[in-house]
């Protein structure tokens, strides 16, 4: 027992060099990853309940590695955010976002995540100003996704600079909601046009919770009354929107709808677009 115990343990430790050094080698990757051209933004939909009409489109950053494949985003934004890479690839993925859904209908948002590190960023509210005025996006169809996790304790220059941000006419969503820091103080405090409610949440309330469902029902009862739009995320059956639905969520966003992908699906030729 005991020499395999020491054989785990050398087992052990020569993995975690291994993954050290993966990692090393994942960081290196990533700082040539956009010049390379192997980071592309893949857009998932979120549909009105009540019309099935597209509210708007979450852009989703993607790393497609020359050996790897296809590396998730939450891989290598921490790996992004520790390098302050995280400002780069955040600029691009604006920049290129925004010039995308200027070519969609007008009523039709754009939903950008947003991680603390790049809000920390003194140039952040210069670069969502040039990544519009760039594209001709007109600042309401912008709008920036904030994890529980960021607002939970928000200082107040991040507080100010959202407000500068609301003042120009972006909006913000909360996203994960439900995710660990389930505290409806916040909320109040800020804002939001959109709460999103975590998939962990949407599947326990879906499976009959009745402590999520009463969350989720607290949560819409606020939201209406601040006028604020509560979105069901992670929905990848029609029972899990009929319970959201049930629960007074009208925006909903899912594999069970659509999946993210390159490309939008074609747009209603008769809508008009920013720009002509
Ligand atoms: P998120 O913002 O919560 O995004 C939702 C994630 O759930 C996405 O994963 C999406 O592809 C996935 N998803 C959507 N519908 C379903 C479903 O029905 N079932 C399941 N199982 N998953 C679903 P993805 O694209 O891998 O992104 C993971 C996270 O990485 C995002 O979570 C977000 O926090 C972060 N992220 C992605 N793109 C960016 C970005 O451009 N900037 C920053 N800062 N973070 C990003
Ligand atoms: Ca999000
Ligand atoms: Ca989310
Ligand atoms: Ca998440």
């Amino acid at each position: 027992a005991k020499n395999q115990g020491r054989g785990t343990y050398a087992t052990y430790r020569k993995e975690m060099r291994g993954r050290l050094e993966d990692r090393a080698q994942l960081e290196t990757d990533l700082q040539f990853a956009l010049q390379r051209d192997e980071i592309t933004v893949f857009y998932q939909p979120m549909f009105d309940a009540a019309s099935s009409q597209i509210l708007c489109y979450e852009a989703l950053m993607r790393w497609t590695h020359p050996d790897r494949g296809s590396v998730s985003p939450s891989d290598f934004i921490p790996i992004a955010e520790e390098n302050l890479l995280i400002d780069e690839l955040g600029e691009w993925l604006l920049k290129e976002a925004c010039a995308e859904a200027v070519k969609w209908p007008q009523t039709v948002k754009l939903a950008v995540n947003v991680s603390k590190l790049q809000l920390m960023n003194h140039r952040f509210f210069a670069t969502v100003v040039e990544a519009l005025s760039a594209s001709g996006l007109a600042p309401h169809r912008l709008v920036l996704e904030l994890t529980e996790a960021i607002v939970f304790e928000l200082e107040d220059e991040l507080q100010q600079l959202i407000q500068n941000l609301s003042d120009i006419g972006v909006s913000f969503a909360l996203d994960d909601f439900g995710s660990g820091y389930s505290s409806l103080n916040y909320i109040d405090k800020m804002r939001f046009s959109m709460i999103k409610i975590d998939p962990e949440f949407v599947r326990s309330s879906a499976a009959g919770s009745l402590n999520s469902q009463a969350v989720v029902t607290a949560v819409v009862s606020m939201a209406n009354s601040l006028d604020m739009v509560v979105a069901a995320e992670g929905i990848e059956a029609g029972d899990q929107a009929d319970a959201m639905r049930a629960l007074g969520c009208t925006c909903f966003q899912g594999y069970h709808f659509a999946k993210p992908s390159a490309s939008v699906s074609p747009m209603p030729a008769n809508t008009t677009s920013d720009r002509q």
